[in-house]
């Protein structure tokens, strides 16, 4: 089976829901940019998509920036004057600031509401915060339990450690015919929030899995990485394996009820841009675009200028324009099986697209070739029937050596896929001889 008809082969509905399974066992993991967490999510990523987890030792400089120290984190709580737990990491690790450092003490309200972190804009939410880069402790409650906390002497406790340890990342490489790659990247940072993050593992989870033991032209590279800090560090790790990178995406926002949006690499119209808005224009709803913009996630890493690698970002509604975005509320109502499956069916398009785009050259470039004659229409080869003959005029006239199927659908208007079947039919013919492909723009 090659790659473009793998969509049709599994079963989405079925994948969905195993999707939804992995996010619920991995929603109650306290992630951060290191520590425990991050084992613990990669070794569950592991079980589907065999991982090489590295581990870079705090302190190693990667580019301008330092590995930091390693945070883990066992309990936290508020007790209040009467000895009631008012704030507990038990009953949501959002609770507490990521990053936090250890405290045991006993303060007044007043001490403590610095430390108290709310969003009075949706008051019923715990938002989440982290100080990676600061060192500090606080808590995240809602805005409704903040405004009830009485005057008195409150326990303030923090298990936590951050000392020297390693940042964790994991890698799942899967070789293709060619050393050229395509890289897929998602951050495993985030702790108990579901579509801004465990959707984009999960999907690249099972993209990797149903690539794996396939027959690939590209090899294909899955990061799972903490935002940031994880980017900055492969990079500077391998500038070799990112001089070969051709096509890549960010996944995060997967697993939303919204429509698609698509963030453009650097270079605007990557073949991976390209690719990416074929597959997202034919949708029923039209998808958000962004242009590049240095705000965002790991593309400002990939896209940076001595980078410039082509790496766009596919979400759903995009990263920071929900507003469960970075909250509690951000859980398991707010991610659907089925927006799960029909990102991966997306992901599987968009690679087809990258497998199978070639360049043609005409053997009959000197007038139409008599396709009659050849019984090309007729030939029960042709799926869409006498009637539409468009692709295969199409591919045809543009059978000029410089053109790929992708110009094509562009230039036609026309789906890839009926182009390249079209392709399939006339190579078979004999009308028209591979080009071999054009990548990266
Ligand atoms: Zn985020």
């Amino acid at each position: 089976m090659n790659i473009a008809e793998l969509k049709d082969a599994i079963d989405s509905e079925t994948l969905g829901l195993e999707m939804y399974d992995m996010i619920s066992r991995l929603h109650p993991i306290c992630r951060s940019i290191t520590g425990d967490g991050v084992r613990e999510t990669l070794a569950v990523v592991d079980e589907r998509a065999p991982l090489n987890v590295h581990e870079v030792p705090t302190g190693t400089p990667v580019f301008d920036w330092v590995v930091p120290k390693e945070w883990n984190i066992r309990d936290a709580y508020i007790k209040g004057p009467n000895g009631d737990k008012v704030v507990d990491f038990q009953r949501s690790n959002l609770h507490v600031v990521g990053y936090s450092l250890p405290i045991d003490e006993r303060m007044s309200l007043e001490s403590l509401k610095p430390h108290l972190h709310s969003d009075p804009a949706h008051p019923q939410w715990i938002p989440n915060r982290t100080s990676y880069y600061k060192e500090g402790w606080g808590f995240c409650l809602s805005h409704h339990d903040l405004e009830r906390l009485e005057e008195g002497e409150y326990e303030v406790r923090i298990d936590s450690t951050l000392e020297d340890g390693s940042l964790t990342y994991g890698e799942c490489f899967l070789p293709g015919v060619v050393a050229e790659e395509v890289l897929f990247s998602t951050h495993v940072c985030h702790p108990s929030l579901c579509n801004d993050n465990l959707s984009g593992i999960a999907v690249a989870t099972f993209l990797a899995q149903i690539l794996a033991g396939r027959p690939l032209h590209y090899s294909y590279r899955f990061l799972f990485i903490p935002t940031t800090i994880g980017s900055i560090t492969w990079l500077a790790r391998n500038e070799e394996a990112a001089s070969r990178v051709r096509h890549g995406l960010v996944l995060t926002c997967l697993g939303d009820d919204g429509g698609f949006s698509y963030k453009r690499s650097r270079r605007g119209a990557a073949v991976i841009d390209r690719a990416c808005l074929h597959v997202l224009n034919r949708k029923g709803r039209p998808p958000t675009v962004f242009d590049f913009s240095p705000n965002g996630g790991d593309e400002r890493q990939f896209c940076s200028p001595g980078f410039n690698l082509p790496v766009g970002v596919l979400m759903r509604t995009a990263f920071g324009s929900f507003p469960q975005y970075h909250t509690s509320a951000d859980d398991l109502d707010f991610v659907r099986p089925g927006a799960l499956a029909e990102s991966l069916v997306t992901l599987l398009d968009v690679v087809s697209i990258l497998e199978t785009d070639r360049r043609y050259l005409s053997n009959n470039p000197y007038g139409e070739p008599h396709l009659g004659r050849r019984g090309v229409w007729l030939s029960g080869d042709w799926p869409f029937g006498p009637s539409n003959q468009q692709p295969l005029l199409w591919v045809l006239n543009m059978a000029d050596g410089e053109h790929s199927l992708l110009d094509v659908a562009e230039r036609s208007g026309l789906d890839f896929d009926s182009l390249r079947q079209a392709a399939e039919a006339l190579l078979k013919h004999d009308l028209i001889a591979e080009r071999g492909r054009r990548t990266s723009a």
